[in-house]
């Protein structure tokens, strides 16, 4: 059962159902992705629940995609968008507004400094995370003046044009939109070891590949390696712990910057830090950032040290939406509740209880393969046999499905779609994740059998 919840959600007297997915067939891409054998239709949130138009809640353990950082409408941020755009709803970066100023101060307030201790302060607002790493590789070609980009197999870096290049998992990729100048080296991804090594008497041979990718596969200068401190899309996959430290070590004798895509272990996500590649002590020269950034609101972000941001003067770079006032006043007021509803805290707390619960399951069914992650970043992956780790996405995809009838939204990614993505608001509470993990529990007894 779904713990009790005082929110009452509004009767439904829009389109039905079944009026929606026909205007839809109709007129939206069909190329557009939707979960579910039949697309779950949501018309209302509230913190971590969300309504569909019968009225009936769900458990949203996936946040959107990992997007609503601290609740759906969570009431402070809710007020501070109504407030916003009852009042100036747009404005573009050419005339000066206070919205925009302030709220790239409050997030340099949580930036961390470079390796020669200049601070990462300076921030170019965007729509989307797949624009911010379009900017992030833009500002570290000019800056270096190379053009290699390096990043990693099974990483997801967005669907635009050079995004996709450093996207690499063949399901995101287009065959009309051919890499170029773009390189993968391997991940830290040890239940499937692409060097088929044991941690740690590998000695992070993954790290260390980077090396020969730059030396055999660029001029030997690059411009810039992005990596997600904890792959997302890729099933929540945490590398050793000295994984990232090798890779900007060997990046940086190359002459390349470093960018943390933070687009979803950013904001508190891993608990302990409120930047996810801060668990691994290493500094970047680029952070770009996206989904939690606004709890929802369309808003991304690229920041770096002055000197990397002045290369954006060289040329006039504009874009429409980026600062809008709505979205900054999402942003700010997302962060103010990070702060003071010790909304990393919980995430740290709720995330040990249930990688423990993950953990015992995985005792009991023998479906899973790994549990992985930290704070709300959470995967378990699925396998039709322990030894030979077949991937289970029939499972998976089964899992989702009997989830959802019982009242819990689960994600899920890997190249094979069988890695379970645990990534709910960080407001969820304890009687939520044992809810989840009862839930789960169950539908695995029933798939096993
Ligand atoms: N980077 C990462 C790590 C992501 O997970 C995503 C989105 N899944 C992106 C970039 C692209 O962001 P957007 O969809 O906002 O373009």
């Amino acid at each position: 059962q779904l713990p009790p919840c005082r929110h009452q959600p509004q009767a439904y007297d829009g389109p039905s159902r079944d009026e929606v997915l026909a205007l839809r067939h109709q007129y939206v891409n069909p190329g557009v992705l939707t979960y579910y054998r039949e697309p779950l239709m949501v018309v209302e949130g509230n913190m971590q629940y969300l309504w569909d138009e019968t009225g009936k809640r769900y458990l949203d353990a996936f946040a959107g995609i990992v997007t609503v950082s601290v609740g759906h409408c969570h009431p402070h941020v809710a007020q501070a968008v109504k407030a916003q755009a009852g009042r100036l709803q747009h404005t573009t970066t050419i005339y000066l507004h206070p919205t925009i100023a302030e709220f790239a101060a409050k997030l340099a307030s949580k930036m961390p400094a470079n390796p020669d201790g200049l601070p990462l302060d300076r921030t170019y607002f965007t729509n989307s995370g797949s624009e911010a790493n379009e900017i992030a590789v833009l500002m570290s070609r000019e800056f270096t003046g190379n053009q290699d980009v390096v990043a990693l197999r099974n990483g997801y870096h967005g669907g635009t044009t050079t995004a996709m290049g450093m996207t690499a998992h063949g399901t995101w990729k287009f065959p009309s939109n051919p890499q170029s100048g773009i390189t993968h080296s391997v991940p830290g991804y040890c239940y499937r070891c692409p060097l088929g090594l044991q941690y740690p008497s590998c000695d992070v041979k993954c790290a260390h590949d980077i090396k020969n990718v730059i030396e055999y596969q660029t001029p030997g200068q690059i411009a810039c390696f992005i990596g997600e401190p904890i792959q997302g899309v890729g099933g929540a996959v945490v590398p050793p712990p000295e994984f990232f430290s090798i890779v900007y070590d060997i990046v940086r004798q190359h002459g390349g910057l470093c960018i943390a895509d933070e687009v979803q272990g950013g904001f508190g996500r891993t608990g302990k830090h409120y930047w996810s590649h801060q668990n691994w002590g290493v500094r970047p020269d680029i952070i770009t950032m996206a989904k939690g950034i606004g709890n929802g609101a369309p808003l991304a972000a690229v920041t770096s040290t002055g000197p990397v941001a002045s290369t954006m003067t060289n040329r006039i770079h504009f874009n429409t939406f980026g600062g809008n006032p709505v979205s900054m006043a999402a942003g700010l007021a997302t962060m103010e509740v990070i702060d003071a509803e010790g909304i990393q805290e919980n995430a740290a707390a709720i995330g040990d209880l249930l990688i423990g619960g993950l953990t015992e399951l995985k005792d009991k069914h023998a479906l899973i393969g790994d549990v992985r992650g930290l704070g709300l970043m959470l995967g378990v992956e699925l396998v039709k046999d322990r030894k030979t780790k077949e991937p289970a996405s029939d499972a998976a995809a089964e899992l989702m499905e009997r989830a959802k009838q019982r009242g819990l939204i689960l994600g899920k990614g890997g190249l094979h779609g069988n890695t379970m993505r645990i990534k709910p608001p960080m407001c969820i509470t304890k009687d939520d994740a044992q809810f989840l993990l009862a839930t789960i529990d169950q539908c695995l007894s029933e798939i096993a059998n």
